[in-house]
């Protein structure tokens, strides 16, 4: 390849979202490139630490490591919990999204509204390091409401409900910046943790995380459905210790669930009480964007309608990727949004 073509060939612009449960990399005119687990296995002891996977490969590994290896999410509560292992795993996700050290990218990567200073700084030079010409940094909920296109710039508030693996984040946005935000430390993976201790409870079986997450998935709510779901889960004994299978269904699920969903819904009422009358009175017209993997859940928007005594809810069009999206559109007119950038 000649000089300037070669050149031209490292020239690309990154948008990441570094989310506690998933990370997201997408390439400027391409679209999503990766999409896995914010997972890093590691060699227990090793100093310096050494990283054996991140990733889809790291998360097969978790509650399944033989001892010498050890399973981690370095984001998991929204904060950094390793720094240097959060600075390996951005690097390997680089190195995997683009395959080369991505010299003259300019690159935009979206962090929990939570993070301290020193962990924004980790962050920034973590893709530094990764070799990244320049780095900027978004806020998860901005990000999730430029994807949707809500008026950001205005000064007009718009609610974004984020509801991710570690975190639920609610905020309200008007004039590129977050008026009010509170972060709850509870989201995807307390509801997992709720539906495991449930069906040990109530059922007398015992499940891994992964299923609890499964059934979760598949016939967890937040409002009764019109028609209940259920489904065989099969477990372990908790009494015997032999396999044995129960069928759970979606009120039982409902039930698990319904402590998380009560601190979600005080979370909106909080940022609600503390948003100033004039934006929240623009809530009427704009109502609730919900985002994140975690507002999947079947029935989340009807109960928000129910607790904010009416509000609109909508929920983004990919969850999932409404947060790497944004950073996206951000990335791509970065001149007109340079200054809702950290
Ligand atoms: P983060 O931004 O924190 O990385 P994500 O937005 O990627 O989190 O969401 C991950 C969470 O979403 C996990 O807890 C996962 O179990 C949950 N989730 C994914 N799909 C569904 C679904 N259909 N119903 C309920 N929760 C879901
Ligand atoms: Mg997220």
């Amino acid at each position: 390849m000649s000089n300037w073509l070669s050149r031209l060939a490292l020239t690309t612009d990154l948008a990441i979202d570094l989310g506690t449960a998933n990370t997201v990399v997408a390439v400027r005119g391409q679209g999503i490139v990766l999409d896995e687990p914010s997972v890093v296995a590691i060699r227990r002891g090793s100093r310096p630490t050494k990283v054996q996977a991140v990733g889809r490969e790291a998360k097969d590994m978790l509650g399944k490591t033989p001892a010498a290896i050890k399973a981690i999410r370095p984001m998991r509560e929204g904060v950094i919990s390793d720094v240097d292992v959060t600075e390996e795993m951005i690097r390997r996700f680089i190195e995997k999204a683009v395959g080369r050290r991505p010299l003259r990218a300019r690159m935009l990567i979206s962090v929990p509204a939570g993070i301290t200073q020193v962990e924004r700084k980790a962050v920034r030079d973590a893709a530094l390091k990764a070799g990244v010409k320049e780095v900027h940094l978004i806020e998860q909920p901005m990000a999730a409401a430029i994807g949707a296109g809500l008026p950001v710039s205005e000064p007009r508030g718009s609610m974004i409900v984020d509801i991710g693996g570690g975190t639920t984040d609610v905020a309200v946005i008007s004039l590129g910046a977050m008026a009010t935000e509170y972060t709850l430390r509870t989201a995807g993976d307390a509801m997992d943790l709720a539906i495991q201790q449930y069906i040990r409870e109530r059922k007398g079986i015992l499940v891994g995380l992964p299923t609890a997450e499964k059934i979760k998935m598949k016939i967890g709510s937040a409002h009764p459905l019109e028609e209940e779901l259920e489904m065989d889960v099969r477990g372990r004994d908790a009494l015997q210790g032999v396999p044995r299978s129960e069928v759970v269904t979606s009120v039982d699920v409902r039930e698990a669930v319904a402590g998380c969903i009560a601190e979600i819904d005080q979370a909106v009422r909080k940022v609600l009480e503390e948003t100033d009358p004039e934006l929240a009175s623009d809530l009427m017209e704009h109502g609730i964007l919900l985002a994140g993997g975690g507002s999947q859940l079947l029935g989340l928007d009807a109960h928000l309608t129910e607790v904010t005594q009416g509000l609109k809810v909508r929920c983004a069009e990919t969850p999932l990727h409404a947060v790497v999206h944004g950073v996206l559109v951000a990335l791509e007119q970065l001149d007109t949004y340079r200054e809702l950038l950290q």
